[in-house]
């Protein structure tokens, strides 16, 4: 069985960011960048245009943002294994870091596994069809891109998140439909409110979206009245999912603590789990912020922190 100080779970800005601080701190990382769990550089390589991570003024693709975290934690001497982490035995230390084809004995892991937006299997919405071309799953990054700027923009959900995409989105739309398959919404009473007395913001209660069509790009909806079965086809220019994500969190198999929404608990302002030397970054841990440089700051917070806890424990010099 391999031998490792760290071992790093998942290859997108997390992981590659706890790959780049640890391996600068000599402590030859290994990364499980995952395989059949999607692909290696994780979410963004769903994207095609990033605008707001810093550094990039000119905005970057995804694919070629995430190039170049791969390439920088390589420089430094991550070990990159093309690898699932199926299992990990954390009762016992050093832990067991099982994979498809490899095995690691590890002094300390790092879970950078993000999350999965979760999507609606609507005619129109599928990879090849307009998903990234009008419809996506994050308002905060796409909400600014030209395409949506003063068009009609539908977002599907009910919860908090719903509406804060919503909300954000009335900066750039003329209007902005929220469709709720029910006739309440599930979001706080606040929120509510705010959506309801929004001027520019619509509810469109009982509605579901069956289908999007479009050319390059989303042009129209059709919205399904349930009750009705009534159908009507409206001008839109984007859809944004908003009915929660799912983190990537399972295989951890109930070894350490996590919310009930599957989220990894970690010690407020760290990235320290309720097992010692065992740290979260990045989607996986964070239901709040989801974003490429927050997902990155936290990769780099817990290399730090397991190289500092590996010293002061003895396990590294
Ligand atoms: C379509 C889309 C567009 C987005 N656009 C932007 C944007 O413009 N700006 C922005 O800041 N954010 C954007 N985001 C959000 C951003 O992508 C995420 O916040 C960020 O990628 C989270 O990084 P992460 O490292 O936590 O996880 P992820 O990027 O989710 O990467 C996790 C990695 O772990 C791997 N993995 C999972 N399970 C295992 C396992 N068992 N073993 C090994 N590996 C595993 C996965 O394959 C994946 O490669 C976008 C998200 C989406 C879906």
């Amino acid at each position: 069985m391999d031998k490792a100080k760290v071992v790093i779970i998942g290859s997108g800005p997390a992981g590659y960011t706890a790959g780049i601080y640890a391996a600068r701190a000599n402590l030859e990382p290994v990364i499980y960048e995952g395989f059949y769990s999607g692909p290696s550089g994780g979410q963004l390589m769903t994207t095609t245009d990033v605008e707001n991570y810093p550094g990039f003024p000119e905005g970057i693709t995804g694919p070629a943002l995430m190039d170049n975290f791969r390439k920088q934690a390589h420089r430094f001497g991550s070990i990159l294994l093309q690898d699932d982490v199926v299992s990990l035995d954390l009762s016992k230390h050093p832990f067991i870091i099982k994979g498809k084809k490899n095995t690691h004995e590890a002094l300390s892991v790092i879970i950078s596994t993000g999350a999965t937006a979760k999507r609606l299997d609507i005619p129109g919405t599928r990879d090849g069809e307009f998903w990234q071309k009008g419809v996506t799953a994050c308002a905060v990054c796409d909400g600014a891109m030209p395409i949506f700027r003063g068009k009609p923009l539908y977002v599907i959900g009910g919860g908090d998140s719903a509406i804060e995409e919503a909300l954000f989105l009335t900066k750039y739309s003329n209007q902005v439909f929220l469709v709720h398959r029910r006739d309440a919404l599930r979001a706080s009473k606040i929120m509510q409110e705010r959506a309801l007395n929004h001027p520019i913001l619509k509810v469109l209660w009982n509605s579901v979206i069956t289908e999007v069509t479009g050319d390059k790009v989303v042009r129209s909806v059709t919205i399904t009245d349930v009750k009705t079965g009534e159908k009507k086809s409206h001008e839109a220019a984007g859809v944004f999912f908003a009915v929660g994500h799912t983190p990537n969190t399972t295989f951890l198999n109930g070894q350490i603590d996590l919310f009930e929404t599957g989220y990894i608990k970690v010690v407020p302002g760290t990235s320290k789990t309720n097992v010692p030397l065992v740290f979260a970054a990045g989607d996986a841990q964070d239901h709040v912020y989801r974003q490429a440089v927050t997902a990155a700051g936290s990769g780099c917070m817990a290399a730090i922190e397991a190289e500092r806890e590996l010293a002061a424990r003895g396990l590294v010099l």
